[in-house]
């Protein structure tokens, strides 16, 4: 354990991981952040552009750039490093080339002694997540994906907006593979405790199931939205990453619909996809098995297939 007992090591400090950083500086979410990164002078670069603002920061954060070594001590290391899709490569082929990074990042950070928690931002998430857990020998409580914590983020926004009331009351889940097969199961959606559905019902001129459909076709599209404006997603996953390390440091046990590994819920194993969980001290506390109408057991049966498919794809693992 690290003395502050806050100590967070970032591996990658490209856009995601230094988003990270600046949410977790500003927020002030832990108490040191050692910046590791492949391009030795990047990370250099970084730590001191975050250190000069210190000053205008609530916050007394050690800020540096270090090795793996500096893993021994951590509470959480967290992974955004990753290589990024070439013009005409397969997903296939990206997941392979990035199992080959995380086999060279995951090694030195066993070998450090590190005995804390991993997070993982890199895509695809739930993989490299299994992939994490798979390598690292962790028992899957300590090893979270970022899982579709942002998509939640973002349904939540739309619905809030849809209803006219606040996203901190709309309790909602993005669930599944965080990409393409992703759903809401909307039997589970509430606005207080009020069900969406029932709120369709009961109001049928002013909102539809058509428009809830709508949205969640938004909330699965906005990453390849914002990638066509702006080249690439950060801000929203950097601070996604920020509040599950704050639900960490903070034994908080908040809800938050990380990838975790599943172990017989909804009938599914030895699979990492996205579902609402407990997240404290100790990593994944628990998980919350949603009670889903069959149509939505199909859908989440068809996204964890998916997944299977790709992880079994990369023979490596
Ligand atoms: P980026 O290219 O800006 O940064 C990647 C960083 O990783 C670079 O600084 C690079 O030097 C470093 N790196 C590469 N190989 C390394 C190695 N072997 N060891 C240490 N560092 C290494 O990319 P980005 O935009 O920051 O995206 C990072 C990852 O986050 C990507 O996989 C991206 O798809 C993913 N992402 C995830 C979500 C999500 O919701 N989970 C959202 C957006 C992006």
């Amino acid at each position: 354990m690290s003395k502050s007992g806050r100590k967070v090591v970032l591996i990658g400090t490209g856009m995601v991981g230094m988003s990270f950083a600046y949410a977790a500086l500003n927020q002030n979410v832990c108490s040191e952040l050692v910046l590791c990164d492949i391009n030795e002078k990047k990370a250099i670069g970084e730590a001191q552009d975050l250190n000069h603002g210190l000053a205008f920061s609530e916050s007394s954060m050690k800020i540096y750039q270090g090795g793996y070594e500096e893993c021994h001590d951590a509470e959480i290391v967290l992974i955004c490093a990753g290589v990024n899709q070439k013009p005409k490569e397969t997903r296939l082929e990206l997941l392979k080339r990035n199992e080959a990074v995380f086999r060279s990042i995951i090694e030195p950070v066993i070998q450090s002694g590190f005995d804390g928690i991993f997070l993982v931002a890199t895509n695809p998430v739930d993989i490299m997540t299994q992939i994490t857990c798979s390598l690292s020998g962790f028992e899957p409580s300590r090893v979270i994906g970022t899982g579709t914590t942002l998509d939640t983020a973002r349904l939540r926004y739309l619905l809030g907006n849809y209803f006219d009331v606040s996203p901190k009351n709309v309790h909602a889940y993005v669930i599944g593979e965080h990409g393409d097969s992703e759903f809401v199961p909307w039997s589970q959606a509430l606005i207080s405790t009020k069900p969406v559905l029932d709120i369709i019902e009961d109001n049928p001129h002013l909102f539809t199931k058509k428009h809830l459909d709508e949205i969640s076709e938004n909330v699965k599209n906005a990453a390849g939205q914002i990638i066509a404006a702006k080249g690439a997603t950060y801000y929203g996953i950097g601070m996604a990453s920020a509040r599950i390390v704050r639900a960490i440091f903070s034994d908080e046990n908040a809800v938050l619909t990380t990838s975790v590994l599943l172990e017989g819920e909804y009938g599914q194993n030895d699979v990492f996809a996205g579902n609402p969980c407990i997240i404290n001290r100790n990593g994944v506390s628990r998980k919350i098995e949603l009670s889903l109408t069959d149509g939505e057991l199909e859908k989440l049966n068809r996204s964890c297939d998916i997944l299977r498919f790709s992880l079994r794809a990369d023979s490596n693992i």
